[in-house]
Parts: C-alpha cells; sequence; structure tokens
C-alpha cells in the first residue's frame, strides 16, 4: 500500500499557534529578540570559520523603534539574514527552525547561545500584529527581500531595497478593541520593561530611542525633552561572570535590581555547574522574613532561563517547601523546553538540578551555623519553622536534610541549641531527648514536670512553637536518642524506690484519692500522688503518647 503524506490545514494550524500556545502576548518580543540573536550569533559564528568576514562587536545590535502614529512596531538586526529561499521555508513553513538546522549543521556545541528550535516564535508576532513585514538581506547577498503576510491568508515575497546584512521585522500593531489594549507595545516605557524582564541576558545590545527629560544647556532649571539612544539589556549575566572577579557589592545589586527583596541577602551562594547537567545558579538566603511569608500569597520558586532567556519567572520544582525562602535564578542550556519555551518537558535535568540546589543550600546553611552563629540563629528565627514544618509534612522523610539544622531553647544552656550539641552534652545515664511543649520559655521554666529531671542535671528542650512536637514525633529519634517529652509517664529514669514511695502514699490516703477523683469527674481520668514534683503541689499529666500540649492544639484543629 502506498503511504500517504500527512496534510495539515495550514490557516488552522496558525491560528492554534497564535492563539493557544502562549499565555502571554508580552513574549512576543521575547521571541523576536531571540531571533536576532540567534542571526547574530550565526554571523558570529561564520566570521569565525571565514576569514574575509570580520566581526566587530560593535556592529551588531538588536534596534527597536516604536511609531505610535503609524502604529509600527520594527524589530531590526545586523545578523546574518535571509535569503529569499530562507524567507520561503523558515517563515513559509510552520516548525521549520532555520536555528535548529544550522546547529545541527554546524556541530554547534559550547559557547554559543542559540536559543530557536522549534520553528514556531516568530508567529506569536501576530498575537499583536494584524500584518507582519520581514525585509533581509542575506550575508553574500546582492539583493534583499520582502516577506509580508496578515496571518492565515497567507504570504507574499518580493524584492526589495536593503543597504546592510540584517533582517527588520515591522509589526503592524492591532487596533485596540473593547476588551484589549495594544498600545503597550508602541510605549518604549512598556517595552523597555519586557526587554528587561526577558532578554536582559541577551548577549547583544538591545537599543531603543528614549525620550528623557534633560536640563536646557546652560539653564539650571528650565529641562527640555531629549531623545538619547539606551542600551536596554545588561547583556552580560551576572552569573556567567568569573566569580573571583565578583564582589559582595555585585551580588548585592543584583538582589535588589532583580527584586528578590527589599532586604539586603543573609548569605549569597554563586554555582557553576559542568557536570551531568550544566547550569549556573545564583541563590539567596534573604535577611529578613517576607511580610507574606508565612501566608498562602506567598509563592516559592526560583527564576528560571534557557541559555541567558527567561522562561519563567518562579519555577517552584526547584525548591522544596522547606527551602521556599530561598531567592535567585538559575540558567541552564540543558532544559528540554516546550513548544511554547513556557513550561518544561519531562524535567529530568530539572529534577537533578534542584537536588543539587537542595544540597547546596543545605551545605551553606549548615556553615553559616558553624562559622556565623548568630547570623544563623537570625535566619532561625525568620525561616526555622518552614524547616520544622518541612519535617513534619514530608513525615520525616526529609530528615537527613533537616536535623542538623534545627535549634531550640536549652533549659540549661539558656540559649538556642542544636540537637547535636544536646546529644554531645547527654549525661552518662541520661536515656532520651528530654523537651517541654508550652506557650513561652518562661512559662516552662517553671513548669513543675520538669524539676525531676533538672535536680538530674539534664538537659530540657523547650518547645514553644506549635509545629515543633509534631516534627520530633516525625524525627522519632535524633543520632539513636529517642525524644521523650517531661510530661510522659516513663522518663527512663530508675525510679523503683520512687515508685515505692508513690504506692505507699497511694495506699495510705486511698480515701482522699478517690474523693479528689470523684470531685473532679470528666476533666481527669485519674488522680495519683507524684514524687517528681518538688516545688509544686500538683501538675497535669498525659497518660497518652501525646503530651497536653499537642492535645490542646489537635482539638483546636477544625475537623
Ligand atoms: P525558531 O527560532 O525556534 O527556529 P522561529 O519561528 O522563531 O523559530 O523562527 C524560524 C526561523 O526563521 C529561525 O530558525 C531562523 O532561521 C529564521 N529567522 C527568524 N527571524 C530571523 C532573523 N531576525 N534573522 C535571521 N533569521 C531569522
Ligand atoms: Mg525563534
Amino acid at each position: 500500500m502506498a503511504k500517504k503524506e500527512f496534510k495539515a490545514e495550514s490557516k488552522r494550524l496558525l491560528d492554534l499557534m497564535i492563539n493557544s500556545i502562549y499565555t502571554h502576548k508580552e513574549i512576543f518580543l521575547r521571541e523576536l529578540i531571540s531571533n536576532s540573536s540567534d542571526a547574530i550569533d550565526k554571523i558570529y559564528y561564520k566570521a569565525l570559520t571565514d576569514e574575509n568576514i570580520s566581526f566587530s562587536k560593535d556592529d551588531y545590535f538588536i534596534k527597536i523603534e516604536a511609531d505610535k502614529d503609524n502604529r509600527i512596531l520594527k524589530i531590526s538586526d545586523t545578523g546574518i539574514g535571509m535569503t529569499k529561499d530562507e524567507l520561503e521555508e523558515n517563515l513559509g513553513v510552520i516548525a521549520k527552525s532555520g536555528s535548529f538546522a544550522f546547529k545541527k549543521e554546524n556541530e554547534i556545541k559550547d559557547g554559543f547561545d542559540i536559543i530557536g528550535q522549534f520553528g514556531v516564535g516568530f508567529y506569536s508576532a501576530f498575537m499583536v500584529a494584524d500584518k507582519v513585514t520581514v525585509i533581509s538581506k542575506a550575508l553574500g547577498e546582492e539583493k534583499g527581500y520582502k516577506w509580508e503576510s496578515t496571518g492565515a491568508e497567507g504570504y507574499t515575497i518580493e524584492d526589495a531595497d536593503k543597504a546592510e546584512v540584517g533582517t527588520e521585522i515591522i509589526l503592524h500593531i492591532k487596533p485596540n478593541t473593547e476588551d484589549e489594549s495594544y498600545d503597550d507595545y508602541l510605549n518604549e516605557y512598556r517595552l523597555r520593561s519586557i526587554v528587561k524582564k526577558y532578554s536582559d541576558f541577551v548577549r547583544y545590545p538591545i537599543k531603543m530611542d528614549m525620550k528623557t527629560s534633560k536640563l536646557k544647556e546652560g539653564s539650571e532649571e528650565e529641562f527640555e525633552e531629549v531623545v538619547e539612544e539606551e542600551t536596554l539589556n545588561s547583556m552580560v549575566p551576572l552569573w556567567r561572570k568569573n566569580k573571583s572577579e565578583l564582589t559582595k557589592e555585585d551580588y548585592e545589586n543584583f538582589y535588589s535590581e532583580k527584586h528578590y527583596g527589599f532586604d539586603k541577602p543573609l548569605k549569597y551562594v554563586h554555582i557553576s555547574a559542568d557536570g551531568a547537567v550544566r547550569y549556573n545558579a545564583i541563590l539567596y538566603i534573604p535577611e529578613k522574613m517576607p511580610f507574606d511569608f508565612y501566608t498562602k500569597e506567598y509563592e516559592k520558586g526560583l527564576e528560571l532561563y534557557s541559555s541567558g532567556v527567561m522562561i519563567m519567572n518562579k519555577c517552584s520544582d526547584l525548591l522544596p517547601d522547606y527551602f521556599s525562602f530561598v531567592k535567585g535564578m538559575v540558567d541552564s542550556e540543558d532544559l528540554s523546553l516546550n513548544i511554547s519555551r513556557e513550561l518544561l518537558q519531562h524535567d529530568r535535568q530539572l529534577k537533578l538540578i534542584a537536588k543539587k540546589i537542595k544540597d547546596k543550600v543545605k551545605s551553606e546553611l549548615l556553615s553559616l551555623l558553624k562559622n556565623d552563629r548568630e547570623n544563623y540563629e537570625e535566619f532561625f528565627k525568620n525561616f526555622g519553622r518552614q524547616l520544622k514544618y518541612g519535617i513534619y509534612s514530608n513525615y520525616g522523610m526529609e530528615k537527613e536534610v533537616l536535623q542538623d539544622l534545627l535549634m531550640f531553647y536549652s533549659s540549661t544552656e539558656k540559649k538556642m541549641v542544636t540537637l547535636d550539641e544536646y546529644v554531645e552534652r547527654m549525661k552518662e545515664d541520661q536515656k532520651y531527648i528530654y523537651y517541654a511543649a508550652g506557650e513561652s520559655n518562661d512559662r516552662l521554666d517553671k513548669l513543675p514536670q520538669t524539676e525531676l529531671l533538672t535536680d538530674k542535671g539534664y538537659e530540657i528542650l523547650y518547645f514553644t512553637d506549635e509545629v515543633d512536637e509534631f516534627a520530633i514525633k516525625m524525627l522519632m529519634s535524633y543520632k539513636e536518642k529517642e525524644f521523650r517529652s517531661v510530661s510522659s509517664k516513663d522518663l527512663g529514669i530508675d525510679m523503683e524506690e520512687e515508685n515505692k514511695k508513690t504506692e505507699k502514699i497511694k495506699e495510705e490516703n486511698k480515701d482522699l484519692f478517690t474523693f479528689m477523683k470523684e470531685a473532679l469527674e470528666g476533666k481527669v481520668t485519674d488522680v495519683r500522688p507524684s514524687v517528681r514534683l518538688k516545688n509544686h503541689p500538683v501538675c497535669l499529666s498525659a497518660d497518652g503518647e501525646l503530651s497536653i500540649e499537642m492535645e490542646k492544639i489537635l482539638s483546636a484543629m477544625p475537623n
């Protein structure tokens, strides 16, 4: 049987392309700039391999011009350009990527950032334009050509005058409709911020004429409007620079420029990984807690870049919830993006990166704990609760990552201590790690149940956060030492003698205890003598696995 070729209804396909793959219209600019950057990369590559072409960085740039009156936005570049055939093939055939072919043909690997691969980005222009004109002159050609299309109706190609090698993309911006304004795409300030957002680290300058107010010459108060060409992008991303050349200030500036926070970072890490997956990352631990941190509004995530172009504002898959306070960015050439470049496909690489980031954040926090205790305690005050939630909500599965980062207030040290420090200090005959749960350290200091342990010189950890005891229940033990609440029946202390005494008192005062139990019926399950108390006449204790504090929390929870 003869095989038949699939046919596509190109009008409908184009319509799909234009209207369903992107969530934000503004990304058309990212796509067109990425194409221009690819085109310049290609001419640069050619120059490296052909001595007849010289490449002087200054001659290569991308220019954006907005003409409000005629509703025209023009993006031009000094890249490699397109021949007539290339216009036909690359812009006339959906899902045909000249850039992808170029990469393959030239076996380009490292050092080039060629971004294109799917052959659809160009058509995103039709989200904001009802007509697109492309005028291009290819390297080594005498003549230029003009490609023009209004979208679904097809396209025309004809000869055109163009002096310099390169490409101009002319967008006839759509008129405003009742529910949508397209004026943004003709507004220099909006355009500048879109460039900053997505294309800040494109390697070639993206220029635009900006109107600014300046003092008139010779005048001290009179301003005049002048037009100045501005380079909008910062080009060399901080994370590509050599670490040894960067200062603390550079990292702090990046933090505020990127609006990661209004504070200064407490700590930053710069990772350049070249192993199984190549990526660069700059991560920050904020000094202050974001005002909405412990609310539903807070969104965790890192900025994700693919070859310097922003793909995602907050990629949440890169951070576990318990490290949700980490800010920063990741850039990798090795991501498998989906066609809109807004989402990732089966993210094996992403998972690998996330794992590395998790390990790195942990080791950075441990080093902070070891070398800069004061700042670590500050960090823990802000974000410690999140770490404890992490242990609790993962059913203790992440305890290897988190347990060494925990801190609690100690009854004997009168300050925050780690579990490791506690265990180091444990008395020889001490079986358990003791804790007392309550409202505040002051109150816990006065807790009757602690007296016996304190008498023995044992240290007690104070749990004043609701989540503390829940987290510890998930941990179960630390360095093979189990946790034990001070209000638990069995404190693991040799109580034989005390128990005898207790039994005796109970026997001798049988009637009294029965009377008290009856009088408190419904409020307590039993009344019994205790030899644990030293300075207090009475205390409440829990019989079950849960401490009184935990029972309180559980009964306050909505069912
Ligand atoms: P992709 O960039 O994924 O390849 P596009 O739809 O964005 O897909 O572009 C299709 C092709 O058109 C590119 O691969 C490239 O060959 C060509 N092209 C687009 N814009 C330009 C440009 N400014 N200069 C040179 N070639 C371009
Ligand atoms: Mg593209």
